[in-house]
């Protein structure tokens, strides 16, 4: 049965959908480990891998305003309505990436619009070129910090600095 495009939305804003479980296995199949929805980190990255200091956002394509795709057209009515909202989305995704970035991490952003076995195996490979942060700072220095796992706190000033040459960066 068709979903109404309320039901549509709603699924596709809730933590935990469709597509970003089938990037989730993709990862996990591919041998990668990550956490999930890090509170401690701008806008609660949906996965984070922590150990290659990589961020991945799954974004619908509509509540995220994916340029020139499709499913990111607004609808023919309460335009008035849409375009603030997801303006105000669109603002946040950015100033979110910007200060990761800031930050250290390199941000991988997946369209929901792009997920394909392909596409999902090229990110999976793509992560496993940046470099583990133990790769790059020696072995590891730093405890957990807080309840959700974030090392990032603690992080050796040299690694930070090491890592800040990466660029935000958009995949699939
Ligand atoms: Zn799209």
């Amino acid at each position: 049965m068709p979903l109404s495009r309320s039901e549509t939305m709603s699924r596709i804003r809730s933590r935990n959908t469709g597509p970003e479980l089938i990037v989730r296995h993709a990862l996990h199949a591919a041998g990668l480990r990550y956490r999930l929805h890090v509170r401690d980190l701008p806008g609660t990255p949906d996965i984070v891998l922590p150990s290659r200091r990589v961020v991945v956002e799954v974004r619908g394509c509509f509540w995220h305003q994916h340029p020139g795709c499709d499913n990111a057209r607004l609808p023919a009515t309460r335009q008035d309505y849409w375009l603030p909202k997801l303006a105000r989305n669109v603002t946040r995704d950015r100033q979110n990436a910007t200060t990761l970035h800031r930050m250290g991490w390199k941000v991988l952003v997946v369209w929901t619009c792009g997920i394909s076995d392909q596409g999902l195996a090229a990110l999976a490979a793509r992560i496993k070129q940046i470099p583990r942060k133990s790769d790059l700072a020696g072995p590891r220095r730093i405890g957990h910090a807080g309840r959700h796992g974030c090392s990032n706190t603690a992080r050796p000033r040299e690694a930070n600095r090491r890592l800040k040459r990466s660029s935000m960066d958009h995949v699939v």
